[in-house]
């Protein structure tokens, strides 16, 4: 049995109809006796919609960034609760986890925390009692209990960090497109698609702005030597 940290992000799970997908995805995971732990971005567009609205009330030269955070990371908390919602519907064992309560500690940098500590013992505690922990990405807490955000995009370093705590056996990070490609193919058609990547190499492309993985995600994840795939939660690719 192996235990496989999946991650899914915004167009992945932007609809009911696409989380019907993933679940599927996760119940074959599981019929394959493998553990697993989900790990999931907010639907579509709504982290940018919440910018949006805190932009809005317009707090110029007032520091609301722990406000923000806990802005922010309410899109991840409605999918987690959707898919568990989805999964138990199936008759999986599921249970939505929030940042804090997966014991996701981090530094006091709102709106780009890194990732200190996870307790692995939280989540651990519910694979081995069956439970599928449907965690919120992109969000921790720091030592004073205060909600932080991992950066855009952090959802993935999320799912690394949760990999590394577990010494998981892969971190798959599903997407809009099926692989790392050498340049993004939504802008060069003719990019090829990379059977393989070094750390290094992949950390330079992220550094640079291909957002396919988040750089901290990388870093991390070279630090940890998670073993690490972006996948298309599409199809099989
Ligand atoms: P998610 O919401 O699943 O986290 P992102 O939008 O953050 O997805 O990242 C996936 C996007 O990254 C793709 O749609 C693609 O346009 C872009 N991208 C940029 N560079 C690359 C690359 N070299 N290989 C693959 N995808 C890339
Ligand atoms: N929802 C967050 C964002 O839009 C985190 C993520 O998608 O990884 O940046
Ligand atoms: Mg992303």
């Amino acid at each position: 049995m192996s235990l496989f940290v999946q991650k899914f992000g915004g167009t992945s799970v932007a609809s009911i109809e696409r989380i019907e997908k993933i679940a599927a995805r996760i119940i074959r995971a599981r019929e394959a006796r493998h553990d697993v732990v989900v790990v999931v971005s907010a639907m579509g567009d709504e982290t940018d919609r919440l910018v949006s609205l805190a932009d809005e009330v317009n707090y110029d030269g007032l520091d609301a960034r722990r406000e923000l955070d806990v802005l922010l990371s309410t899109g991840e908390q409605t999918t987690i609760a959707l898919l568990a919602m989805t999964l138990l519907k199936h008759g999986v064992k599921a249970e939505s986890v929030l940042g804090w309560q997966a014991s996701i500690l981090t530094d006091s940098e709102h709106g780009k925390a890194r990732v200190l500590e996870i307790d692995a013992a939280v989540l651990q505690a519910k694979i081995s009692d069956g439970v599928v922990p449907v965690v919120a990405g992109f969000q921790g807490s720091d030592e004073k209990g205060h909600i932080t955000t991992l950066g855009r995009g952090g959802s993935d370093t999320s799912a690394v960090a949760i990999a590394a705590a577990l010494e998981a056996d892969r971190c798959d990070i599903y997407t809009d497109v099926d692989g790392v490609y050498t340049t993004d193919p939504r802008i060069a058609p003719k990019a090829t698609k990379l059977a393989r990547i070094t750390f290094e190499e992949m950390l330079e492309m992220a550094s640079s702005g291909a957002k396919v993985l988040q750089p901290r995600s990388v870093a991390m994840a070279m630090r940890h030597d998670v073993n690490l795939q972006v996948r298309s939660s599409f199809n099989d690719a």
